[in-house]
């Protein structure tokens, strides 16, 4: 199924997300992982590209995994750090496995860039778009993509992916979503109505929020920081707290009528889970 025909289905959606393993021996181990996330019965599910520590090897594998559980599946695509030839054979990859979607990213600053790649995630919708009926996605950043001179120029940056044929953006992860809602109110200021799906972080060991500042750029509220201090030397109490603050933030974007939802699970079923048990009557699942 198209990830863009289950964002207007007008149902509250939520969505999980995983990374490939660094080495083929931790494959099956990644395959449980997709099992375990897909029994929580996601909207869909996304597998990264050569992010979060893994390798972008097994994107494709992955993705073929969740589709094989009955979930739909987003695969990740970075054009800044792959030949064109790779992307399309990872392009024809995925259409001979059935698998519909792609989020379409440039990748990190610091990856190793292949000479002649495309500057820009638009460069990628754009070749995806010539070479098959895919529904295509990119990223958006609430707080502003930490390259752009400007909110003003990142919108520029949005309006090109969306002109170029991204269906759906899906954001960088915020903890305060006061930052969400402005946003949204810059984009439909600015003429963009592609649906935009949330991003929420369960952080739940301190000494991931400091690196997520570091990769993110993300503003962490006194509220969280004041919650990460506390627990920082409880893990027990901290994944308890990261979990609680994530579920939190949902309820309230669910309150306000944001409908997708996309969490950023890590490879942990444990945290999706208990998400997904503490969101259960409000998202009927
Ligand atoms: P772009 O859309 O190219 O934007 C990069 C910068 O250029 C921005 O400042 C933008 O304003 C500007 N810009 C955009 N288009 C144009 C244009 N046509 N002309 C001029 N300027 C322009 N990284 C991975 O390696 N693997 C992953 O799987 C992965 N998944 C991600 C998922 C999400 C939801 C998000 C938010 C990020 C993900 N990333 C991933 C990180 C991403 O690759 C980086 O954030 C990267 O720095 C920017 O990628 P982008 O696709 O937004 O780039």
């Amino acid at each position: 199924m198209k990830v863009a025909d289950i964002l207007n289905n007008g149902r509250v959606n939520v969505s999980c997300e995983l990374f490939p393993p660094k080495a083929w021996d931790k494959l099956s181990g990644a395959k449980q992982v997709v099992r375990e996330i897909a029994a929580l019965k996601p909207s869909f599910m996304s597998v990264t590209y050569g992010a979060g520590g893994g390798t972008s090897e097994y994107t494709v594998d992955l993705s073929r995994e969740v589709e094989g559980c009955g979930v739909t599946a987003l695969a990740h695509l970075t054009c800044l750090s792959t030949s064109e030839e790779k992307l399309l054979s990872i392009i024809e990859s995925l259409k001979e496995n059935k698998i519909e979607n792609i989020l379409a990213l440039r990748g990190d600053k610091g990856e190793l860039s292949v000479p002649g790649a495309f500057a820009h995630a638009s460069d990628l919708i754009s070749l995806i778009q010539k070479h098959g009926d895919f529904c295509i996605g990119g990223a958006c950043y609430p707080e502003c993509h930490p390259e752009s001179p400007s909110l003003a120029a990142d919108l520029d940056g949005l309006k090109i992916k969306a002109e170029s044929g991204c269906e759906f953006f899906t954001t960088q992860m915020f903890f305060d979503n006061n930052v969400f809602y402005k946003f949204m109110y810059r984009l439909l200021a600015s003429g963009i109505s592609v649906p935009v799906v949330a991003g929420i972080m369960p952080v739940t060991n301190s000494a991931q929020l400091d690196r997520i500042i570091s990769l993110s750029g993300s503003g962490i509220p006194l509220r969280f920081r004041a919650i990460a201090d506390k627990f920082a030397s409880d893990p027990a109490a901290m994944k308890q707290a990261g979990i609680a603050y994530a579920t939190d933030q949902i309820i309230d974007l669910i309150a306000s009528g944001v409908n997708n939802i996309h969490i950023y699970t890590m490879n942990k079923p444990d945290v999706a889970e208990s998400i997904m048990t503490n969101l259960s009557d409000i998202i009927g699942k």
